[in-house]
C-alpha cells in the first residue's frame, strides 16, 4: 500500500486538517487502489470517481473544516443503504438502476462530518447469506487470499476496508453480516445496540434485528465513526434519543486491568474449529496477563439461537419484501397479461434463489395454523435468550466469544447447502435476537495465513466501554498486518 493507505483514519484526518494532504490526493489514493484490485476482489457494484473527486476539489478549495470528524475522509458504503446520485440495489436484480432520492441517515451523517463517498459495496442480495455469493451481480473474494469467501452479507465492505480502498465503509449485521466478514478479512466492525443508528434508509432484512454500523482498520477509527452515525432520529420509531458519548475518548490510556470477563461455555463447544479456538485461547492468554479476570459461564439457551433468529429473520423478510412488486419502483415484467401476473412475474425474475427461498418459509411460519408453532415460540424463546445475555452481563464487563466457528472458506464451499451456512451463525445471531453491541476485531491468523476474529459482547448502549476494552487488547496483541495484494 502506499504511504496514504496505510496511514489510520483518526491519523489521516488530522492530516487533512493540518493540509500536510489534500482531500483530491487521498480519493485519488483510494480510487487508483480500487482501480488496482477491483478486477481481482469485486468488492464494489458502484465507483463515483467523478463524483467523488470533483466533491474533493472543491473541498480543497474552500480549505478544511476542523469541526467536521471524517473532513475529507473516503470512506464506501454497503450498497444495502440508500444513497443520493448513486443506485442502491442490495444486490438484488429486482432493485437494478434504482436511484433514491434521498441519503440514509447514516449516509446523511457520514456527509454532514465531512467524508467523500466513493461507492457502494456488494453484498449478499438483501443482506440474506454469510458469503457475498448471494449477490446477484458479482462474487467478492478475500483480500487474503483470492479463492476464500470475504464473509457477508456486508463482504464488500469488509473487503474494501482491507484492501485499503477507503477508510472506513457501513455494513448492517442482522444476524453477524457485519462482525463475521470483518472476521474474515481481519478488520474491526462493531454491530452497535438496537436502536443505537437511524436505519432509516436501510433496506430492510429483519426490522426488529437490524443495525447498521461501522468497520475500518482499528478500534478508534470504528469509534469515531460511530460517533458519527449513531443518535435521535425522529424517521426510525426504534431510535433511541440517548445522548451519544464520545466514544474515541480515553481510547489511549485504555486498560483492561481488573475487567471481568465472561466466557461462555457454549461457545466453545462441539463445531468450533481448532484454528479459531486456538486463536480465541490466545486472546484470553493475553486478558490475563494484562490483569483481566475470565470468568467461565454458561447460556444454556445458545444452542435455540439459530432455530430462533431464522424463524424472526424470515417472517420479518417476507413482510418487509412484500414491497418489491413491480408498480412503485424496481423491477417490473416486461409483459404481464393481468394485474397477478405482473406481481408473480416481476417478482419471480427479480429475486434470487435465497431470498425466494427466505419469503417463502417467512410466509409458512407467519401463516394461519402454523403461527403459534413457529413465529409465537421464537418470540418467546427469543426472550428467553435476550434474558439469558443480559443476565450473564450483569456480572461481567463483557462477553468473549469466536465470531465464526471457522475461518474463511474456499468460494462454492457451501454453495448448494444453505442450512450449512445458517449453522455458522451460532456466535453471532444471539446478539441480534438480544439487541446487544458487539465489536468484532483480528486475534490471529490461522495455520493457512487466514484472519480470524473475536467478538466482545456488551451491555445494553455499552459501546463505550467495548471500545475500551477493544482498543486495549489492540495494543496487547502481536496484530496480524494487512494482505498483500
Ligand atoms: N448470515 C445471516 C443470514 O443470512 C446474517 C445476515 C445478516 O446479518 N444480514 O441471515
Amino acid at each position: 500500500m502506499s504511504d496514504i493507505l496505510d496511514m489510520t483514519l483518526a491519523s489521516l484526518a488530522a492530516a487533512l486538517k493540518e493540509k500536510k494532504i489534500s482531500v483530491a490526493e487521498v480519493a485519488g489514493a483510494c480510487l487508483d487502489r480500487m482501480e488496482a484490485t477491483e478486477p481481482r476482489l469485486r468488492a464494489m457494484l458502484h465507483v463515483d470517481r467523478e463524483g467523488a473527486l470533483a466533491q474533493a476539489r472543491a473541498m480543497d478549495a474552500k480549505g478544511p473544516e476542523a469541526e467536521k470528524p471524517l473532513w475529507g475522509v473516503p470512506v464506501t458504503v454497503k450498497d444495502a443503504l440508500v444513497t443520493r446520485g448513486m443506485p442502491s440495489t442490495a444486490a438484488s436484480k429486482i432493485l437494478e438502476g434504482f436511484q433514491s432520492m434521498y441519503d440514509a441517515y447514516a449516509v446523511q451523517r457520514l456527509r454532514e462530518a465531512g467524508a467523500v463517498i466513493l461507492g457502494k459495496n456488494n453484498m449478499d442480495e438483501f443482506a440474506m447469506g454469510s458469503t457475498t455469493e448471494n449477490s446477484a451481480y458479482q462474487t467478492t473474494h478475500n483480500p487474503w487470499n483470492l479463492g476464500r469467501v470475504p464473509g457477508g452479507s456486508s463482504g464488500g465492505s469488509a473487503c474494501s476496508v482491507a484492501a485499503g480502498q477507503c477508510f472506513a465503509s457501513l455494513g448492517s449485521d442482522t444476524g453477524g453480516s457485519i462482525r463475521q466478514p470483518a472476521s474474515f478479512c481481519g478488520c474491526v466492525g462493531i454491530k452497535p445496540t438496537y436502536g443505537r443508528v437511524s436505519r432509516y434508509g436501510l433496506i430492510a432484512y429483519g426490522s426488529s434485528l437490524d443495525q447498521i454500523g461501522p468497520m475500518a482498520r482499528s478500534v478508534e477509527d470504528c469509534a469515531r465513526v460511530l460517533s458519527v452515525i449513531a443518535g435521535h432520529d425522529g424517521r426510525d420509531s426504534t431510535c433511541s434519543p440517548d445522548p451519544v458519548p464520545c466514544y474515541e475518548a480515553g481510547l489511549a490510556q485504555a486498560s483492561l486491568k481488573g475487567r471481568r470477563i465472561g466466557m461462555p461455555r457454549e461457545y466453545f463447544g462441539e463445531g468450533l474449529s481448532d484454528g479459531v479456538r486456538k486463536a480465541i485461547d490466545g486472546v484470553a492468554a493475553c486478558a490475563r496477563q494484562e490483569g483481566a479476570e475470565l470468568v467461565e459461564l454458561s447460556l444454556p439457551h445458545s444452542e435455540a439461537a439459530i432455530a430462533t433468529y431464522y424463524i424472526v429473520a424470515m417472517a420479518e423478510a417476507s413482510s418487509n419484501l412484500a414491497r418489491f412488486d413491480g408498480v412503485r419502483y424496481g423491477h417490473r415484467t416486461a409483459d404481464p397479461k393481468d394485474l397477478q401476473e405482473l406481481y408473480t412475474l416481476s417478482r419471480k425474475e427479480g429475486f434470487g434463489d435465497e431470498v425466494k427461498r427466505r419469503i417463502l418459509l417467512g410466509t409458512y411460519v407467519l401463516s394461519s395454523g402454523y403461527y403459534d408453532a413457529y413465529y409465537r415460540k421464537a418470540a418467546q424463546v427469543r426472550r428467553l435468550i435476550r434474558d439469558e445475555l443480559r443476565q450473564a452481563l450483569a456480572g461481567v464487563d463483557c462477553l468473549l466469544a469466536p465470531v465464526s466457528p471457522v475461518a474463511a472458506w474456499p468460494i462454492g464451499q457451501h454453495a448448494q447447502d444453505p442450512l450449512q451456512l445458517f449453522l455458522m451463525d451460532a456466535y453471532t445471531c444471539p446478539v441480534n435476537l438480544a439487541g446487544l453491541p458487539s465489536l468484532a476485531m483480528p486475534a490471529a491468523l490461522d495455520g493457512d495465513g487466514m484472519p480470524v476474529g473475536f467478538q466482545l459482547i456488551g451491555r445494553e448502549f455499552g459501546e463505550a466501554d467495548l471500545f475500551q476494552m477493544g482498543a486495549a487488547f489492540e495494543r496487547a496483541l502481536p496484530g496480524i498486518g494487512s494482505p498483500s495484494l
